[in-house]
């Protein structure tokens, strides 16, 4: 934070941004905004160094070669590593999870370092694509309501011992490792399969980042009636019978 304003990086929209996920960096943006902070973005393309003084990074998902070019290139340029190493705060969706891991499989078929920021492994699963609407309960200690979501991915992820589950499924498969967890964080990186965008369905999490940001243990109300709606909506639709 620097003069009442927040960095938010956006990590290679060129490739890595699936389902919406760029909504994610507007209702960041629109919920700082709403609390009368100045939000600096920073929309960074793959060609384009990563800048290492973000408050907030978020990653999107992508399809398997973006996936692949994209782990290259974060790996090559090394800042998002830097970045956490500095107290910053990720927040990534599916491909971005996978590559924030240790590794992954790439569209080759081959083994792929991620950054090693978070203690997971991804594989590829061997069942059915995990595709649908998702329910589940955020790691307690977190305080956030219910979460909602849409996963479309092949990769399994497996937590490592220093990782926590982000949340546990009630719907959905999650991780896809049978366990019934779901994403991963630790510290100040999170992971999470959950399209939708993910924080339009679930602006707790984005008030959570705020938070980490700006090292505070509140923020102020803001009106939330839309973003209730759409989460009244999309639950309603997961429970539904078909
Ligand atoms: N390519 C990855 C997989 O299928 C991630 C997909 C995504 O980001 N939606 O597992």
């Amino acid at each position: 934070m620097s003069d009442n304003s927040l960095r938010l990086v956006w990590v290679y929209p060129d490739l890595l941004s699936t389902y919406g996920d760029q909504g994610n960096a507007l209702v960041v943006e629109r919920r700082a905004n709403q609390r009368g902070l100045h939000v600096e973005r920073h929309d960074v393309r793959s060609d384009q160094p990563v800048p290492t003084s973000g408050d907030i990074y978020l990653i999107g998902g992508g399809e398997d070669r973006p996936q692949r070019l994209a782990a290259e290139r974060l790996r090559r340029d090394g800042n998002l590593s830097r970045a956490v190493a500095n107290g910053a705060i990720v927040f990534s969706v599916c491909a971005g999870y996978q590559i924030l891991g240790h590794e992954f499989i790439n569209d080759l078929g081959q083994r792929e370092p991620g950054l090693g920021l978070l203690d997971v492994t991804s594989t590829r699963g061997e069942g059915e694509r995990c595709v649908g609407d998702v329910l589940g309960d955020i790691d307690e200690p977190l305080g956030l309501p219910q979460l909602t979501g849409f996963e479309n991915h092949q990769g399994v992820t497996h937590l490592g011992p220093t990782a926590r589950p982000f949340a546990r499924v009630r719907l959905g498969k999650g991780n896809g490792t049978g366990d019934g967890t779901e994403g991963a964080y630790n510290d100040t990186v999170f992971g999470t399969y959950m399209h939708g965008p993910v924080l339009a369905r679930n602006p707790q999490i984005a008030d959570m980042l705020l938070r980490l940001a700006l090292d505070v243990n509140a923020l102020p109300q803001v009106d939330d009636r839309w973003y209730d709606a759409l989460r009244e909506e999309r639950i309603a639709a997961a429970t539904q019978p078909a």
